[in-house]
């Protein structure tokens, strides 16, 4: 892993958190021997897979570091060791690495790694509740949870004190040494921060002598059973920002009425020298809400347990693995999260937004390619049976350094169902029969020959099953002949013979309503149930050379990549990662 490779983005676009930075560089604020003047951080809880809203986060602060040559840290903010696990955290490496960031930088003894733990700063996250209690910041609290829910008030209610809170501080300190020592049970003292004599009627509710350390005598998937007491997020936070040097925190907007207590306790701390100065500042953006989708683990790991989709890399599924098997590049996520920008309001992007530059990415980059989806026999009736016609076409339209791709034409292709119709509607241009006295339709098998419709079968259920035509031996594309034939419709197809059959599944929005959560719906009750439909598609033939992830253009269809998961050698199959054009909302 190298630094270089954060410098792969887009060029940014100027937005409020890059103007601050800005600001501080210009005034020095953060200027530290031996440390870059930006130091941002990633902060994931692993209790689950990351989803698009953190693909933004990661695109911010990682963004910042590699524009402003300061650097990023991966930090997991695992303190809650009941919901952590270690597959968590081994996705979400993953995940960043592959969405093409980096948290290693070169260094004096060569490359460093700033890739942190949360519980790897838990003896000084302890040593430094200690202080607190010391100097009379912090008491250890016996109310049962019942009574210390009550006496914190609320919005409209001032909080009462607790009758602990004026514990004198050795009493504080030894019981403190006590939880730790494991002498009490889950729930049975907590330690809470004393911000002020009247703390308790704070407007702000997260003042009101916030919990700091709680008793849980459990088992945590680094620390193993070291510990049977664990910092609180609000507390470790600002903690391990300031160990790392962060010199600007930045989090989504729920955290601006934490930022008092952020603030204060750093300052509180830097009273007993912990920390080197300036200590960092917290920033807050608006995160990430997109139309169609949920971006809650909660709700994701709802989906995942009622096996509403297959897994967290479902592709329908908004988690960075569940793109990234879809078929979307670390490309169209990175432009997506600089096109919609940051802003300090809540709103919604609409899903067609992500959509657009997956199109964009892929476009200029992706060959061609001929699928038949749904499949219907063309019989070219003066065609020799035994014959077989090589056809060649580009493999990308504007790269003719790339090469054509050939397959053959023989007796017998298939055509897109919707390619024949036996009575045309007004403006259908593609195959019918004759109509009384008019002969049937001319069309092109593209990058093969005009052909003319003239009679179908039909099964006893009167349904078509095949479609009969005529060939015009002179008319083959790229040939002088081709020129001679003006005709409208001009269709793909694939030979019979010669078609690779493959699974193609064809993904739509997991949500039919475009804020499946909001105002606290139930999200469940808005499930697309046409978000997943898997044919049996014929390809052209080279497609059996496709290799997991291999993303290419079907032609009239979308792009689509052969998956990651299910594919084999000679064997794709394939996810449509878009169509081409959006056709959300009309009919498809
Ligand atoms: P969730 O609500 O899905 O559980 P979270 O915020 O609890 O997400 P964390 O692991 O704590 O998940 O998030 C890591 C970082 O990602 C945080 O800084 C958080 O603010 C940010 N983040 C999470 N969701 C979004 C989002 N939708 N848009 C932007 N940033 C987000
Ligand atoms: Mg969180």
């Amino acid at each position: 892993m190298s630094n270089d490779k954060n410098s792969a983005a887009p060029v940014p676009a100027s937005n409020f958190l890059r103007n601050i930075v800005e600001a501080d560089l210009a005034a020095g604020t953060h200027q530290r021997d031996g440390l870059p003047p930006v130091i941002t951080r990633f902060p994931p809880e692993p209790n689950g897979y990351l989803h698009i809203g953190h693909a933004k986060s990661i695109c911010v602060n990682f963004g910042i570091a590699r524009d402003y040559q300061g650097r990023c840290h991966l930090r997991f903010d695992d303190t809650n060791p009941t919901k952590e696990e270690q597959e968590y955290v081994d996705t979400i490496i993953d995940s960043v690495q592959w969405l093409g960031f980096s948290w290693t930088q070169p260094g004096d003894q060569g490359d460093q790694e700033y890739l942190h733990y949360a519980s790897d700063y838990f003896d000084q996250l302890y040593a430094m509740a200690e202080y607190l209690i010391t100097a009379g910041y912090a008491y250890v609290d016996s109310q049962s949870p019942e009574e210390m829910a009550a006496n914190r008030g609320n919005f409209g209610a001032v909080g009462k004190n607790s009758p602990f809170r004026n514990r004198p501080r050795e009493e504080s300190l030894q019981m403190f040494r006590d939880m730790k020592a494991g002498k009490y049970k889950d729930g049975e003292h907590i330690l809470r921060a004393k911000i002020s004599e009247d703390a308790m009627a704070s407007p702000n509710m997260n003042m009101r002598d916030p919990a700091i350390y709680r008793i849980r005598h459990a088992h945590h998937h680094r620390t193993g059973d070291a510990w049977c007491i664990y910092p609180m997020y609000d507390y470790t936070h600002p903690i391990s920002d300031a160990l790392e040097n962060i010199s600007h925190s930045i989090c989504t907007l729920e955290f601006q009425d934490h930022r008092p207590f952020y603030d204060w306790l750093l300052e509180t701390l830097s009273a007993g020298g912990f920390f080197k100065q300036p200590v960092p500042k917290q920033y807050e953006f608006a995160r990430l809400n997109l139309t169609y989708v949920v971006t809650s683990k909660r709700k994701l790991r709802q989906l995942v347990d009622e096996k509403i989709v297959t897994g967290w890399d479902d592709p329908r599924m908004p988690t960075i693995v569940g793109l990234r098997r879809r078929g979307y590049t670390p490309e169209a996520i990175q432009l997506f999260c600089e096109r919609i920008g940051v802003s300090k309001s809540d709103g919604w992007i609409d899903y067609g937004v992500l959509e657009g530059a997956v199109r964009e990415d892929l476009d200029p980059k992706a060959p061609r390619g001929i699928a038949v989806l749904r499949p219907l026999k063309l019989i070219i009736d003066n065609f020799d049976a035994s014959a077989s016609v090589e056809c060649s076409s580009p493999v990308h339209p504007h790269h003719p350094e790339l090469g054509n791709r050939t397959f053959p034409i023989t007796r017998e292709v298939w055509i897109e169902e919707e390619d024949f119709m036996e009575v045309p509607s007004k403006g259908f241009f593609r195959l019918y029969p004759p109509q009384g006295e008019q002969p049937g339709s001319k069309v092109r098998l593209k990058y093969g020959y005009v052909v003319e419709c003239t009679g179908f079968d039909k099964d006893a259920n009167g349904k078509v099953v095949a479609v009969h035509c005529n060939y015009f031996p002179d008319s083959k594309s790229g040939t002088d002949g081709a020129n001679n034939y003006k005709v409208k419709g001009n269709i793909h197809w694939v030979s019979v013979a010669a078609a690779l059959q493959a699974e193609v599944r064809l993904y739509d929005r997991l949500f039919t309503e475009a804020q499946p959560d909001a105002g606290g719906k139930d999200f469940m009750a808005a499930l697309n149930p046409n978000a997943l439909e898997t044919v049996t598609a014929y390809l052209e033939p080279g497609m059996k050379d496709a290799v997991a992830d291999q993303r290419f253009q079907f032609e009239r269809h979308g792009y689509f990549v052969a998956d990651r998961i299910d594919s084999q050698p000679g064997k794709p199959v394939f996810n449509r990662i878009v169509t081409l054009k959006d056709s959300w909302g009309s009919a498809k």
